[in-house]
């Protein structure tokens, strides 16, 4: 399709959108009595409407049942989890024994870690890509000196090219290659969190199996952004947060995976709680440990339920809508802004560089040449809200559920004032 920058031409791609009725389903913040262009739903997504009744309801529930409720609640507490399962790992690409919720994002990976980081005298390197999100830097550098190694040596990193802003994968699978049989962890970001990069998790997950590697990945960037098939894929385990593109509050509970053959097992390291022994059992608080047969035996304590409530709240959204839709309109709407930058750059003859790679999901990464931090802050306080990276780069990132086209020409515009006037 040929794009118009015009107001017309966004408002009629905006009419033809078949998800555009889910904006209505998400409140938006406002500057200026107006709602905001919201660019940022890769850090925290916004809050649906709907939330508010999810929480209300365990609120009220414990008001009314007190400890009662976690058996004799509408959606008993006990098993509340349990819910989130299915319509998750429709989400990632898994099979619902392999999904669970639990913690949070980070600690997830630690516990992960526990099971399938087991370095021994021979196999004991980490690969990363560079510039990993730091909370991963800083879990591998702890865990390395946790098992007594030093990170220098036993922390790999794939680097781009020089004068390349993406990864590419023949250089990943070229490293995993090299490191061979020392090789004992693969763990990456499915989605690069600076440049917007979707890895190939497929040929990435496979060629560090081949080396006889556990292949993991943090999927923070990539839930709810890009088609996963976590199963189909063989990665090993994953774990993502639920407050990005899954729009279920800040700081909110963690999604795992875990491949189905290492469910059911006794001898799988791993810390373990009485959230993660059989439930049947659970309550006659025995000695021995009997896990769940399913990811849900990586539990360790009772589930959050009020943190719950609103991922559950999300997931009915990603229910109701599927993956496909959101995918095939996150296509046109990035394409779109990608136009709209490039009609804008001709415009004020500036130099853009769109950093991210086609390999992409939801986020551009634009790189602002000569542009510096005053034409953020003109575009925060004009409504628009994005985010700055070092040294100049902003991300934007139209989710698909409560993006307008219209909101992608409206940014061009305030860009376009914002370089012009020289803020
Ligand atoms: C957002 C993000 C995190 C955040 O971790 P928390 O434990 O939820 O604070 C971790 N890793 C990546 C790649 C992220 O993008």
């Amino acid at each position: 399709m040929s794009f118009q920058n015009t107001l017309e031409f966004a408002q009629a791609l905006d009419l033809a959108d078949p998800l555009r009725k889910y904006r209505e389903e998400f409140y938006f913040p406002r500057v200026g009595g107006k709602e905001v262009i919201y660019f940022t739903g890769n850090s925290l997504g916004l809050q649906p409407k709907r939330t508010q009744r999810f929480v209300d309801e365990v609120m009220t529930d414990w008001k009314e049942l007190a400890v009662e409720g976690h058996f004799h609640a509408d959606k008993p507490w006990w098993d509340y989890h349990e819910r989130l399962a299915a319509p998750l790992a429709k989400v990632v690409g898994a099979k619902t024994a392999e999904v669970t919720v639990m913690n949070t994002l980070t600690v997830n990976l630690h516990l992960l870690m526990v099971s399938f980081y087991r370095p021994t005298k021979k196999r004991f390197k980490i690969l990363c890509e560079e510039k990993a999100f730091p909370s991963d830097q800083y879990m591998f550098q702890s865990q390395v000196k946790f098992h007594g190694l030093d990170p220098e040596i036993t922390i790999v990193e794939v680097k781009k090219r020089k004068g390349e802003h993406h990864w590419r994968t023949e250089d990943v699978i070229e490293k995993i290659n090299e490191i061979g049989e020392e090789l004992a962890l693969v763990l990456i970001g499915g989605v690069n969190y600076y440049n917007g990069q979707v890895f190939d998790i497929e040929r990435i997950t496979e060629a560090g199996k081949s080396v006889g590697a556990y292949v993991g990945w943090d999927l923070a960037h990539a839930v709810g952004n890009i088609e996963l098939k976590l199963h189909d894929w063989g990665a090993d385990f994953a774990a993502w947060c639920s407050y990005k593109y899954m729009n279920s509050g800040p700081g909110n509970a963690s999604g795992v995976y875990i491949h189905e053959k290492y469910l059911d097992r006794k001898d799988i390291p791993r810390f373990e709680g009485w959230w993660g022994t059989k439930k049947e059992t659970r309550f006659l608080m025995k000695p021995e440990f009997e896990p769940m047969p399913n990811a849900d035996a990586w539990q360790i304590s009772n589930a959050p339920v009020l943190s719950l409530a609103p991922y559950l709240a999300s997931l009915e959204l990603f229910e109701e809508v599927g993956m496909p839709p959101l995918i095939a309109k996150r296509n046109q709407i990035v394409a779109y802004l990608e136009f709209v930058l490039h009609e804008i750059d001709k415009e004020v003859e500036s130099t853009f560089e769109i950093i991210t790679p086609k390999d992409r999901g939801c986020q551009l990464s634009v790189f602002l040449h000569g542009e510096g931090r005053s034409l953020f802050d003109f575009l925060m306080s004009n409504g628009v809200i994005t985010d700055w990276r070092e040294p100049n780069v902003i991300r934007l990132a139209p989710a698909p559920f409560y993006c307008s086209f219209e909101d992608m020409y409206r940014f061009g515009q305030l860009l376009k004032k914002g370089i012009l006037e020289k803020v």
